[in-house]
């Protein structure tokens, strides 16, 4: 058997299990660290040489890791490099929205190798969105310009709570008891992790975005709901079970509005992407104006969403960046609570609402600045995301790579 067959295959046990974990190790020093001699390995994972060479020249055979030849050196007998073959292996990442699907793909230096976005997609907890699903990945594995052989992992990102040890979703595509993991394995041969949408998009900001040294980084997704992902000390926070930033949910307001989780007065019923289309809309029926209205696209009052509002406040329409500033000026409140515990370096805003630019950045900052300690906010700098929704697909991508090989 190949790794890569090895590597799918539940029933390994015994010496062949504990062989692939030795080959983990192999490949995560390599990747690490470029190319290296046999003795360089066999200090890093504490092994035998007979043992390393064999274990490499398996790994040679599977296409994975390559002689690079002898090193330069003066003197005495020269040992043989190696090193991980470029365009061995690949991560598939995908990012489920609610009225769309984001899929890409990485190589195993974090490249980004091909990516589609906005393939439309309606997210339900349904048996024919879950086959859809499916065929929209089997898909673009059919584009590709690689092999399907050649992806080692894939990666998947949504919206609610997630098991992400056994890949369970308890939001969408719950109907069966095998976690959605298990089944996307069953149809697409690869294996598959799952995780939360927002903690995703942090990890790929925190991987390949805008933290270089911040060890202590919080990212806030900002789209119909609010999300949030956790760094501390350089690792994903994810507290008992993976619930941990539940951000949208803090009871913030006394108000009498029901929340999409049931509660009343949580951040998310006067501070997101829910509230600033309930906002606007209402808005409109008492008589506001709004180029939205004045297009002739013939948008009624109920079919105005986050995105009309989004692209309305970019062209500058007034009240779209009033309510915007609103929303703002709410979850810099709720970021004032989160500075003043976790004393973060950086705070991340990314997600839809993050396009609005310094519409929502200059709220968000101005209310920090009002309701958090000066003391504690001083050590933390606001930034806008730098990937935009792309930050999901290159989570998702790396989070299969760094689970499946266990690199951090
Ligand atoms: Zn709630």
């Amino acid at each position: 058997m190949t790794f890569f067959e090895e590597l799918n295959n539940d029933n390994t046990s015994g010496v062949a299990l504990k062989n692939i974990q030795l080959k983990k190790s192999i490949i995560s020093f390599l990747c690490r660290n470029g190319s290296y001699t046999i003795a360089d390995v066999c200090k890093e994972v504490n092994l035998s040489i007979p043992k390393v060479t064999n274990l490499i020249s398996e790994l040679i055979n599977d296409g994975l890791v390559e002689d690079l030849g002898k090193v330069e050196s003066t003197g005495g007998r020269k040992p043989n490099l190696y090193g991980m073959v470029g365009n061995s292996v690949f991560f598939l990442g995908v990012d489920i929205k609610q009225g769309h699907i984001n899929i890409g793909l990485t190589d195993l230096q974090k490249n980004l190798i091909e990516i589609k976005e906005n393939i439309p997609y309606e997210l339900a907890n349904s048996q024919e969105a879950l086959t859809d699903l499916i065929g929209n990945i089997k898909n673009f594995i059919k584009h590709l310009s690689i092999k399907k052989e050649k992806i080692l992992g894939l990666g998947v990102n949504l919206s609610g709570r997630i098991n992400y040890a056994t890949g369970y979703s308890f939001s969408f595509f719950n109907f069966n008891e095998e976690p959605l993991a298990k089944a996307l394995e069953k149809e697409l041969h690869i294996k598959t992790f799952l995780e939360n949408d927002s903690r995703a998009m942090a990890y790929g900001e925190f991987n390949a975005g805008l933290v270089k040294e911040e060890k202590n980084v919080l990212f806030i997704n900002l789209d119909y709901g609010i999300g949030m992902g956790i760094m501390i000390n350089s690792q994903l926070y994810y507290g008992k079970s993976g619930f941990a930033g539940e951000f949208g949910h803090i009871p913030l307001f006394n108000n009498n509005i029901i929340c999409q989780c049931g509660k009343m007065g949580c951040l998310e019923t006067e501070g997101s992407g829910w509230a600033l289309t309930r906002n606007f809309r209402e808005r409109i029926v008492a008589g506001t104006s709004s180029i939205l209205l004045e297009k002739a696209n013939g948008l009624s009052v109920d079919q105005i969403n986050m995105d009309h509002i989004i692209d309305a406040a970019n062209g500058d329409d007034v009240l779209a960046i009033d309510l915007i500033a609103e929303i703002g000026d709410r979850i810099g409140r709720g970021l004032a609570l989160l500075i003043n515990i976790f004393n973060p370096e950086l705070v991340i805003v990314g997600g839809s609402l993050a396009k609005t630019g310094e519409y929502i950045i200059l709220p968000i900052k101005s209310a920090i600045n009002k309701y958090s300690l000066s003391l504690v906010n001083n050590d933390t700098k606001i930034k806008l995301s730098s990937l935009g929704e792309k930050s999901g697909v290159i989570g998702a991508c790396l989070l299969a790579r760094n689970r499946l090989l266990n690199l951090d």
